[in-house]
C-alpha cells in the first residue's frame, strides 16, 4: 500500500540508474495550501484526486530535502532542503501552512553517505538553498564546493556574493560522466533539472517545474509563484511529454512521500 506515502514527507529513499545510486534524503517539510498555492480559491483538481494528497490539517505534503547523486568520483546534491528552520502554520497565509526543514546532515551521516563533491542548486528559493545558506558548519562546507546554478537565478540574487564557487549554468553542462544540467525555465528564470543515465535508463531529477502530483494531468496548473507562468507551462507540458513517452524516472522533489516515479497515462506512479 502506498496510500499513505502521498501525504506524508518523504523518507530516505535510494534508486540505481545505470551504475549510478540516487538517494533521496529528507531535510523536512513545507504544507502547502491545495487552493491557494495554486492561486485559486477551488483546488484545481476534483476532490477525489485531492482528498489523498492532503494531511490531517488539510494540506499538500511539500516535502524537502536534497537528491544525492553518486556518479563516478563524484557526489553531487542537488539543492540542499530548507535548512534548520521551522516557520508554524496558523499565519493565516494563504498559500503556506509549516515550514519545517533540519534533519539532512544528520539523515545525510545516518545513510554512510560519502562527503558531497559538487552542489547543484535548481533555484534560488530558500527551501532549495537552505542548508547551503545556512550559518552553519554543513553550510560551509557545502559553500566551498563547486555550485551550480541557473544564470539567470544568479543575476538576480544576493546569493551570488555567498561563495566564490559558483558556476553558472543554462543547460548542457556534463557534471560526471553520464550526469547533466537540463534547462526548465519558467518557475524561475534560470530554473534547472538534471539528467542522470542515457536514453534507456535515465532519471530526471525536474526540481519545481511541478509542485504536486496535481500538475501531471493537466500542465497548465502553475503554481502563484512562478517568474514566468507561460514559460512554466510549456516547461512542464514538454516535460511531462518526454517522461510519458521514454519511461524515464523522474524525481520530484516536493512529492510528499512517493518522490520517485514514472508518468503514465497522465498519472505518477511511484516506482521505488
Ligand atoms: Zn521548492
Amino acid at each position: 500500500m502506498t496510500s499513505g506515502r502521498w501525504r506524508s514527507p518523504s523518507r530516505a529513499r535510494s534508486i540505481v540508474v545505470g551504475d549510478v545510486r540516487v538517494t533521496s534524503v529528507p531535510d523536512g517539510r513545507i504544507q502547502l495550501h491545495p487552493a491557494g498555492w495554486y492561486g485559486s480559491a477551488e483546488p484545481p483538481r476534483p476532490v477525489t484526486e485531492v482528498q489523498p494528497l492532503l494531511d490531517s490539517e488539510g494540506y499538500l505534503v511539500a516535502s524537502v530535502g536534497s537528491l544525492v547523486i553518486e556518479a563516478g568520483n563524484h557526489v553531487i546534491a542537488v539543492d540542499t532542503g530548507l535548512g534548520p528552520v521551522h516557520v508554524p502554520g496558523g499565519r493565516g497565509h494563504p498559500a503556506i501552512g509549516a515550514m519545517t526543514g533540519g534533519t539532512l546532515p544528520e539523515q545525510w551521516r545516518a545513510l554512510g553517505l560519502p562527503d558531497p563533491t559538487d552542489v547543484v542548486i535548481t533555484h534560488l528559493h530558500e527551501d532549495h538553498t537552505g542548508w547551503w545558506s545556512s550559518d552553519s558548519r554543513f553550510g560551509a562546507t557545502l559553500r566551498e564546493l563547486p555550485t551550480i546554478a541557473g544564470r539567470g537565478d544568479l543575476d538576480r540574487s544576493p546569493l551570488a556574493t555567498l561563495s566564490d564557487r559558483w558556476q553558472p549554468a543554462a543547460g548542457g553542462e556534463q557534471i560526471a560522466p553520464g550526469v547533466t544540467v537540463m534547462a526548465l525555465p519558467g518557475h524561475t528564470p534560470g530554473h534547472l533539472g538534471v539528467r542522470v543515465g542515457s536514453r534507456h535508463d535515465c532519471l530526471i531529477a525536474f526540481g519545481d517545474a511541478l509542485h504536486s502530483t496535481l500538475q501531471i494531468p493537466d500542465p497548465t496548473i502553475n503554481a502563484f509563484v512562478e517568474h514566468d507562468p507561460a514559460a512554466a507551462v510549456a516547461t512542464r507540458a514538454a516535460l511531462l511529454e518526454e517522461l510519458q513517452r521514454t519511461s524515464a524516472v523522474a524525481y520530484g522533489n516536493h512529492f510528499g512521500d512517493v518522490v520517485f516515479g514514472r508518468v503514465d497515462a497522465r498519472q505518477w506512479h511511484p516506482v521505488d
